[in-house]
């Protein structure tokens, strides 16, 4: 059901535009596809350390936040590695790719295409002042980040063609893979036309912006050792999403780095010893938590230290109802209260908390 119209402008923090966050200003660096080459993850390192808290947080979207930048020199860092390369677009670059395309399975190759969709979004200046929650995606027929929320994807139905999904409806409109590019920047000057004050596809009234709901496919994210032809892939889970300067630098002498929507990145060609070499990252995915206390005021608590690792146990632990980067696939929702937490909405005093999950 759409919502109300919204009464103010989104402020997706960017790097020009941080968040003033409890720990400091906080920097979303954009990266279409998810894709980061091994120079570019190794100026985002240097950046980190040099203005920021020394990590690098993946997010939900693919993307990379820097926190803590107090101090200056991050966007001249950034334009030089070419993770900038429009200022005014830079809040617009949110586009998802499947991670394993091209390693194992899908049925179609879509990469390339977010790469492609960035420069012809950085091309058209009407493009700027598309809100920064709009998402665009590119699904390579496995149904991953077909499920992830985007307001316009393409979803491979065969090698060479796709069908046009509108805030995870499919409007049944068939788009050859060679167009699928020029037709999803089509959908976004659109919507910048029909959206009033809207920032989602999802919030419009008008039919022709709905389709047919698509049912998600049960996702595994990818993690681990993953055989592909001729070699090796690797799934690597920083726990929290938070991959250290030196973890990022680790990753980087593997070539082009992947960061999925699932707060882990994929590796796409590694040796079979990536993880004796790396020394980290072959965690399965389970749970995930919120920023919390002390980088976020908002929280009721320091929920990075509350949460609770289980086999088998897929968790979101979050310092308020706002639920930060909760994951899009089912999960355990943990929220945090005064003295406790509530549990799929049962309260549950912090000391009990171990054992009811
Ligand atoms: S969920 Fe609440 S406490 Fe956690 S980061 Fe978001 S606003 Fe802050």
């Amino acid at each position: 059901m759409p919502t109300p119209a919204r009464v103010r402008a989104d402020a997706c923090p960017g790097v020009f535009a941080p968040h003033d966050a409890a720990d400091g200003p906080l920097a979303r660096v954009r990266l279409p596809g998810g894709t980061i080459s091994a120079a570019q993850l190794h100026a985002l390192a240097e950046a980190a350390e040099a203005c920021g808290d020394g990590d690098l947080h993946l997010t939900s979207r693919g993307n990379v936040q820097l926190r803590g930048v107090t101090r200056p020199g991050l966007a001249a860092r950034l334009t030089d590695a070419g993770l900038l390369p429009s200022p005014s677009h830079e809040r617009v670059r949110n586009v998802l790719a499947s991670p394993l395309s091209g390693v194992r399975g899908g049925l179609a190759d879509v990469r390339g295409l977010a790469a492609a969709l960035d420069e012809v979004l950085c091309a058209t200046p009407e493009l700027a002042s598309l809100p920064g929650r709009f998402l665009f995606a590119f699904d390579d027929g496995r149904g991953d980040v077909a499920g992830e929320g985007a307001d316009v994807c393409w979803l491979a139905v065969g090698p060479s063609e796709g069908t046009l999904l509108f805030a995870g409806g499919d409007t049944g409109r068939r788009v050859a893979r060679a167009d699928a590019v020029a037709v999803l920047a089509e959908v976004a000057l659109a919507f910048g036309r029909a959206r009033g004050s809207a920032w989602r596809v999802a919030e419009l009234d008008d039919p022709a912006w709905r389709g047919t709901p698509v049912s998600r496919t049960s996702l595994e994210v990818p993690a681990g050792l993953i055989e592909r032809d001729g070699g090796f892939a690797a799934g690597v889970v920083p726990r929290f999403g938070q991959l250290s300067a030196a973890q990022a630098r680790a990753l980087a002498e593997f070539g082009t780095v992947l960061v999925t929507p699932w707060k882990s990145v994929v590796l796409p060609d590694v040796p079979a010893d990536v993880f004796a070499r790396l020394g980290f990252g072959e965690s399965a995915w389970g749970t995930t938590a919120c920023i919390g206390r002390p980088g976020c005021a908002k929280s009721r608590a320091d929920v990075r230290a509350d949460a609770v690792f289980r086999p088998g146990l897929r968790a979101h632990f979050s310092g308020c109802e706002r639920r930060c980067g909760k994951p899009s696939q089912s999960h355990v929702d943990v929220v945090a209260e005064a003295g406790g937490y509530r549990i799929d909405g049962r309260w549950v005093p912090l000391d009990e908390l171990k054992g009811n999950l």
